[in-house]
């Protein structure tokens, strides 16, 4: 009988996008699928617009949406408010475990639950129906590494956190790094330490870790997890790099006016500036930005969202950003011959495929990294929020595909930076041998996902374990 997995991605845009490239992963292997969305609870007008461009552009895939979870406290918001965005998140999916097993109860047959990393909890639910229960990493494998080693270090004491300070922390198979680039959630004062920690504890009891990503781009991090040297006294779960899961692009209803505008642009002359589904940017950095543009002489297409307000909250949708009060006087004017400001959003997959497309100013989110590679893009990184700083420490010593704005961890990225990095991986020997570099690692993409590569070959070892996998009472 053909098996049938659910895939449950959570909420959050970058954790939406590969879990529905899985999906056609398990359908090109003919496993039958279904996507089971949350849309409630955490009210992203992001988050929507990404469904329903994963719905339409993906028609080959089942998606089902969960009914909201039971009143209070989540739907009361006064508590759900008050808290750090993932403390938010993780109440809202733990509420939802239980329309997650109702609806798993109303299918005739599930051979395995696919989590996405903030889902950990819902391994209570496959336990309870005697399911397997797998987690999708939506990050690196040296972001799974740091985490896992971090979590099992810290072992319920959070004040071990603290006793950080700014230290460099060295762990197998990833390169030094310091305290301070890990998550502000997981260095600050907040409430979600605790939670995070546990999330990654749980993972470690999971049948297995699929990563997007792949063994030639993480070599170390990939062996040091497969020697399983985290988790004391148990064996790490078996690790499988299925990726680089990058979505087709697709789906927006009609062609952005900004693919139009690369159309008539020479061969790879444009850089591409976008920073996620959630990065946004101060007045005076948007100032800082367009004067180094500018100053540069380099083309370029900047996708500007609108500084967010002090009482802003995830969720709250952002205004279209008013780009004459924004930009400095007269700049939109001076540079329309070589440049395109996009308002909040352009298609990216599309624009760093795009033959005019040279290089990728990025705030180093996973996806974000994995298309910029997969476009054979030089990146200039310039992380932001969540894992970033880490995955810039990846891509920078480890990886050695791009090169850091500086300023990133200062109050401004200065223009001077930006014009100086910009002409730097335009124009320079230096940014023609990283180009060369990022060549090769999208070669070792291609061929990981072809038939006999890591990847594809990682995928069919863990179709086969999930056939033989036996759930534990
Ligand atoms: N994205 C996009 N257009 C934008 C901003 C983001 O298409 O203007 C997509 C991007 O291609 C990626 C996802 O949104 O697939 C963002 O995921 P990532 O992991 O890079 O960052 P996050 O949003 O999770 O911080």
């Amino acid at each position: 009988m053909k098996k049938t997995v659910v895939l449950y991605p959570g909420v959050g845009v970058g954790h939406l996008v590969p879990m529905v490239e899985l999906a056609k992963v398990f359908l090109k292997h003919g496993v039958a699928v279904i996507v089971a969305l949350v849309e409630s609870g955490v009210k992203s007008t992001d988050f929507s617009a990404a469904v329903a461009r994963a719905k339409t552009s993906n028609p080959s895939v089942d998606f089902h949406v969960l009914p909201p979870p039971p009143p209070a406290p989540v739907d009361s918001n006064s508590e759900v408010a008050s808290t750090d965005l993932v403390t938010k998140i993780f109440k809202l999916l733990t509420a939802m475990n239980a329309p997650l097993r109702d609806f798993l109860r109303s299918l005739p047959s599930v051979d395995a639950l696919i989590l996405d990393m903030f889902c950990a909890d819902a391994q209570d639910v496959a336990a309870e129906l005697k399911m397997p229960a797998y987690i999708f990493y939506a990050s690196g494998a040296a972001d799974l590494a740091i985490f896992l080693n971090l979590s099992s270090r810290v072992a319920g004491n959070t004040a071990k956190m603290k006793e950080l300070g700014d230290s460099v922390i060295t762990f197998p198979g990833v390169p030094p790094f310091k305290a301070s680039d890990l998550p502000n959630e997981v260095t600050g004062d907040g409430d979600a330490l605790p939670a995070i920690v546990g999330m990654f504890d749980r993972m470690s009891h999971a049948d297995g870790i699929l990563i997007n990503s792949f063994d030639s781009l993480e070599t170390r991090a990939v062996r040091a997890l497969r020697d399983g040297l985290f988790v004391p006294d148990r064996a790490t779960p078996p690790v499988y790099c299925i990726g680089p899961l990058v979505s087709g692009g697709g789906g927006d209803k009609a062609e952005h006016e900004c693919l139009r505008w690369l159309d008539v642009q020479p061969d790879k002359s444009v850089v591409f500036l976008s920073f996620g589904s959630m990065g946004t940017f101060s007045g005076k950095q948007l100032l800082e930005i367009a004067v180094g543009l500018e100053k540069s002489g380099e083309r370029f297409l900047w996708v500007v969202r609108n500084p967010r307000s002090p009482d802003f909250t995830y969720g709250d949708s952002l205004p279209e950003p008013d780009l004459d009060a924004l930009m400095p006087e007269g700049f939109l004017e001076r540079t329309k011959d070589r440049g395109f400001v996009a308002k909040s959003w352009a298609p990216q997959v599309e624009v760093l495929r795009h033959r005019a497309t040279g290089a990728f100013v990025t705030h180093c989110g996973w996806n974000s990294t994995l298309e910029g590679i997969t476009a054979g893009l030089p990146l200039l990184c310039w992380p932001l929020y969540a894992e970033q700083r880490v995955n810039k420490v990846h891509i920078v010593e480890e990886m050695k595909l791009g090169v850091e704005m500086r300023g990133y961890n200062q109050d401004v990225v200065k223009a001077e930076e930006v014009e100086e990095k910009v002409r730097w991986v335009m124009a320079s020997e230096g940014g023609k041998a990283l180009r060369e570099r990022v060549a090769v690692a999208k070669e070792g993409a291609a061929e990981a996902l072809k038939e006999g590569g890591s990847s594809h070959l990682a995928f069919v070892q863990f179709l086969e374990d999930l056939g033989t996998a036996t759930v534990q009472d």
